[in-house]
């Protein structure tokens, strides 16, 4: 650590990205005062069971808390937001008016599920959206075999959710925009395979269209929905699926760019719009737009777990020892479970031009495309070829430049 190391460290956002940051600030030796702050009650706890097992477990609710160091030794201050920062100050405001001063600030406030537009709101029973663990236990309730559930967007949330809604018995309609499942981000060869997966465990899958309309009752129970395409469907609970947006909202005013997630430089730390740096401030996680050499050195935020607890290392790292930061070169990866099938990506097949369909066997559930952008490598996608992927990852690695520090 250098001689400028600070010795407030405050952390926004108490969930992954967050409690990897504050393990990383003790175990790279920082023994000054440690706050982490969360809007939620709950001690940090981890999202990807929520769409799968929590679902689909029966009897008492599945616990996913993340494992806390005994030794953390951190200030938890849970269930207040944070509603402001002042960084000329290097103040955080939390909303029961309290003012945490800090050296350093490390952002990990994630992102939240979007909702219905809210010019034609959703009926205010039985429609969900599900980003954390008091939404997935209030969705499993619904789930009772028998009922009509549609669930609006086939990404990868919605296609697990429409999975486990199948699982346990119920009647599932998933409804997909597109032409099919996840094809902006995975290509028509994938998306096919994908959607070749559900219609085989009796989803109802119409790509194409979309929600237009919700049908409920005088107490506000959804009982169905029309589609663009003018058929109207019977549904006892719906999801929304439509994504998520990065929880921005707290730094207006700021001068930090936000827009679409925090801009960062490499080293993770916080840029105002002409892209200079915010002295003192890092961001993590999935509210971070990040410098992707993979897609030409445009910050994107990809929203995967294994970027969140890498990000936040660097994240760490760089708030500990301003004077010599390193640069992120974390390649992003992703996985999900559908159907009995692991998926696993590596890099960013978005960003490609290009797919190359490697082997494409639905019966025996192999899956193996290669993504290339001008002809180079940018990303993969695997269904039981994990073994394939550390070549990929390999192949990747080379892609990651050296960047320039950005202006203080
Ligand atoms: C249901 C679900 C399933 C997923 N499955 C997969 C998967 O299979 N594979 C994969 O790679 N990724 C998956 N992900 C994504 C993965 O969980 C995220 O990338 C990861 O949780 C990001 O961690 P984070 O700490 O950056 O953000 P989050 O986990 O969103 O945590 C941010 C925390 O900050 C809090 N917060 C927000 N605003 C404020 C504020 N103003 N003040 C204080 N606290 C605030 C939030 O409430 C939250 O607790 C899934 C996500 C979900 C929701």
């Amino acid at each position: 650590m250098s001689r400028t190391a600070p010795r407030e460290l405050l952390v926004v956002g108490a969930s992954l990205a967050g409690l990897r940051a504050a393990q990383t600030l003790r175990a790279q030796g920082f023994t000054g005062t440690l706050t982490v702050v969360g809007d939620e009650p709950h001690q940090p706890y981890d999202r990807p069971p929520l769409s799968k097992q929590v679902l689909v477990c029966d009897g008492p609710p599945m616990r996913t808390e993340l494992p806390l160091s005994e030794d953390l030794g951190a200030r938890w201050l849970l269930g207040r937001p944070a509603v402001g920062l002042e960084p000329h100050t290097r103040t955080v405001t939390l909303s029961d008016g309290s003012r945490l001063p800090y050296d350093g600030l490390l952002i990990a406030t994630g992102s939240t599920a979007r909702g219905w537009p809210s010019d034609r709101p959703a009926p205010p029973h039985g429609v969900f959206t599900l980003r954390g663990r008091d939404d997935a236990l209030a969705l499993r309730a619904e789930l009772l075999p028998g009922r009509r559930l549609v669930v609006v967007g086939a990404g990868f949330l919605g296609g697990e959710i429409a999975a486990a809604a199948r699982r346990r018995g119920l009647d599932v309609t998933l409804v997909e925009a597109g032409p099919q499942p996840l094809e902006r981000a995975l290509g028509a060869e994938g998306g096919a395979y994908l959607a070749a997966l559900h219609r085989e465990a009796g989803i109802d899958l119409r790509t194409g269209t979309t929600v237009t309309d919700f049908f409920s009752s005088a107490d506000g129970r959804i009982f169905g929905v029309r589609l663009s395409d003018g058929s109207e469907l019977p549904a006892d609970s719906a999801v929304l699926a439509l994504g998520a947006a990065p929880a921005t909202g707290w730094l207006a005013g700021s001068g930090i760019a936000a827009e679409g997630g925090v801009r960062c430089d490499a080293y993770l730390r916080a840029l105002r719009p002409d892209g200079t740096v915010v002295p003192g401030v890092v961001a993590a996680g999935d509210v971070a737009r990040v410098p992707q050499p993979l897609a030409g050195g445009e910050p994107l935020a990809p929203g995967h777990w294994t970027d969140a607890v890498e990000q936040s290392t660097t994240a760490a790292h760089t708030l500990l020892d301003p004077a010599a930061p390193r640069p992120y070169t974390g390649v992003p990866s992703f996985w999900s479970d559908l159907h009995g099938v692991r998926i696993r990506s590596v890099g960013l097949p978005a960003a490609s031009d290009e797919a190359r369909v490697v082997e494409y066997d639905l019966k025996a559930r192999r899956l193996e495309i290669s993504y290339h952008r001008a002809g180079r490598l940018v990303g993969a996608l695997t269904i039981g070829r994990t073994s394939r992927l550390a070549a990929y990852r390999a192949g990747l690695g080379g892609l990651t430049t050296a960047p320039r520090p950005a202006r203080e």
